[in-house]
């Protein structure tokens, strides 16, 4: 079955055309600067087509350069807010796209992207199914006490404060791949998994299922990030706001001026550990507040499952920043975590153990691929959907 998978976000859309069952891409792409160019080609080069719809057809041009003649079986789109609604992935209809946008003031930059992104694909191909495939959705089974904040009642019933969580879909991939790495049923899996890349969150899962997780009413909440600040004091808000910050200041300030950027001056992980390695102060500072970050959440979501069976690292740095691993796996000594130098600085695509056999707990490496998730998930739903009985 051929899957194209959409990530549509306000200004690009990234593609992938996926063979579900080989699990492999056939061809990739990403149109960027839709909206902002004349949507004509100019002195040879294809520029900012002038909207989604625009870009969908350089995508369609693109397939059909790359792979000649195919049929496409479905679409699935990367849906980044699902609110308290979809728990699981499902087939995209009008009242779906209405319920996706509902929740745009959940998250006013990518949930109306993500609908363009399908309203465009209705009207190309009308015929088409479509899933949506929600970021939040894995985070559904939070239990109450993890996704209430301590607020009056009325910021949760009428506006909707609550932890949601993101990057569900690849904290539930790599989950099931680390149950498995560990020869254990999903249901038994007890663990914390750190999706460390541009963004960056962790999990505790508890039998397989997201019982907490660290970004929350949006994806700034919790770790370092590259240009995010994750947790600090709320107050340091309104402390702005009555020095004369705007609301659009303190936003961009937390959102894109934070982490790792502010602390080191670069938002690149890998940059930041070669300063650090050539004794740039500031950049060894900026990893030590990040991984002290991170274990310190480590620490607390094994208290949170009850004991972790694995620490598990993905991502951009957690699959290859062994440096980074090892100055994490340093602050967790006290759960009796220690890695093998060598397996940690080994170089692979597989899932893989990295820690010493006397490690209380075993650490792994297990890569993500959110594309291949959002493919199986697509294929999955409209399977069903065409052997279901007709209501
Ligand atoms: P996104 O969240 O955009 O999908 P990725 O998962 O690709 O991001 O992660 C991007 C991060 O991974 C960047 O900070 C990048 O520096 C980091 N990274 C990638 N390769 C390495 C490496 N070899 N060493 C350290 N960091 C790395």
């Amino acid at each position: 079955m051929l899957v194209l998978v959409i990530n549509s976000g306000s200004s690009s859309l990234k593609y992938q055309v996926r063979d579900v069952e080989a699990g492999s891409v056939l061809t990739e792409g990403l149109i960027e600067e839709i909206g902002m160019g004349n949507g004509g080609e100019g002195d040879g080069e294809i520029i900012g087509p002038r909207d989604h719809a625009a870009a969908l057809e350089l995508v369609d041009a693109a397939i059909h350069r790359e792979l000649g003649d195919l049929t496409l079986a479905a679409v699935g789109h990367r849906v980044v807010h699902g609110g308290e609604r979809f728990s699981e992935p499902v087939l995209i209809d009008n009242e779906v796209t209405r319920a996706i946008e509902r929740l745009n003031p959940l998250a006013p930059l990518h949930n109306p992207a993500n609908v363009l992104g399908i309203r465009a694909i209705s009207r190309k191909w009308p015929d088409m199914p479509q899933v949506a495939v929600f970021d939040t959705a894995f985070h559904r089974t939070l239990p109450e006490h993890a996704w209430r904040y301590a607020v009056p009642d009325d910021l949760y019933t009428n506006h909707g404060i609550r932890r949601y969580g993101f990057h569900g879909t690849s904290h539930e991939y790599v989950t099931h791949r680390a149950a498995s790495v560990l020869g254990l049923p999903l249901e038994e899996f007890d663990g914390v998994i750190a999706h460390l890349g541009n963004g960056a969150s962790v999990t505790a899962i508890q039998g397989g299922r997201s019982v907490d997780t660290s970004m929350g009413f949006t994806p700034l909440e919790g770790l370092v990030m590259g240009t995010r600040s994750g947790d600090l004091d709320p107050s340091i808000l309104v402390f702005l706001g009555r020095a004369g910050w705007s609301m659009e200041d303190i936003d961009s300030l937390l959102n894109r001026q934070s982490g790792l950027r502010a602390l080191a001056g670069n938002n690149d992980m890998r940059s930041v550990v070669e300063a650090a390695e050539s004794r740039d102060a500031r950049a060894a500072m900026a990893l030590a507040v990040t991984s002290y970050r991170l274990a310190k959440y480590i620490g607390a979501y094994h208290v949170a499952v009850g004991g972790a069976q694995a620490v598990v690292f993905t991502a951009g740095i957690g699959e290859n920043s062994h440096q980074f691993r090892e100055l994490v796996a340093e602050r967790l000594g006290a759960l009796g975590v220690e890695l093998d130098a060598g397996l940690n600085s080994q170089r692979s695509r597989e899932p893989r153990v990295i820690s010493s056999a006397a490690s209380a707990i075993p650490v792994l490496v297990v890569p993500t691929d959110e594309e291949r998730a959002i493919a199986e998930a697509t294929a999955a739903v409209v399977t069903a959907a065409s052997i279901a009985p007709p209501t």
